[in-house]
């Protein structure tokens, strides 16, 4: 009989499953990412290819409720790609050289 039977996995693969379970279990994270306004649109203009135009995705953001989550979570979590809470990955780092 095929079907997810926990019995077969590995103990790393539990292991992977548990840290899995723990990022996908805080709420607070998850409440400011339900109200992100680039869920609802086109996420290739967040991640735009070297040299591209980040305009668009900045627009959206200049409109999004939940931008100071968003940036705080990306400084915080030292995220190097895409724009996040207005700012590109330049423009956040930055910001964190003049915060220290
Ligand atoms: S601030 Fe921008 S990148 Fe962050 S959640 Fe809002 S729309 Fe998305």
């Amino acid at each position: 009989m095929q079907g997810f039977d926990s019995g077969v996995l590995a103990w790393g693969e539990h292991e992977e499953l548990g840290v899995l379970a723990e990022l996908f279990d805080q709420p607070e994270e998850q409440e400011w990412q339900e109200r992100a306004l680039c869920a609802q649109t086109d996420p290739e203009a967040f991640f735009p290819e070297k040299g591209g135009s980040t305009r668009e995705a900045k627009r959206i953001c200049q409109g999004c409720e939940v931008r100071a989550e968003c940036l705080e979570y990306a400084l915080g979590h030292d995220e190097r790609f895409g724009i996040w809470g207005g700012l590109s990955e330049r423009e956040r780092r930055k910001l964190k050289k003049r915060a220290v």
